[in-house]
């Protein structure tokens, strides 16, 4: 799949990866997706994300991150023989 900036074509899994890993400023700020936790919140209002996930339909690959995408590395997996 062919890759470029954000703004001047296609979007590919880079772009929509650094999207996940993109904080609008502090860890904490709100409308980010990576969102860190919080132990001075109470567990309801604790938010945190577990995985960051892109699903690339055109290459039948699958890229993922066990836990914060802005520290975790992405680890790509290719679903080609589960798709038939
Ligand atoms: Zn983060």
């Amino acid at each position: 799949m062919a890759e470029r900036s954000v703004g001047t074509g296609p979007i590919g899994t880079r772009e929509i990866e650094s999207a996940l890993r993109a904080h609008a400023g502090a860890p904490q700020t709100e409308g980010s997706v990576c969102v860190h936790g919080d132990p001075s919140e109470p567990p309801e209002a604790d938010y945190v994300t577990v995985a960051g996930i892109v699903v690339d339909v055109t290459t039948g690959t699958l890229h993922l991150t066990h836990g914060n995408p802005c520290t975790a590395p992405f680890t790509t997996l290719d679903l080609r023989s589960l798709l038939g």
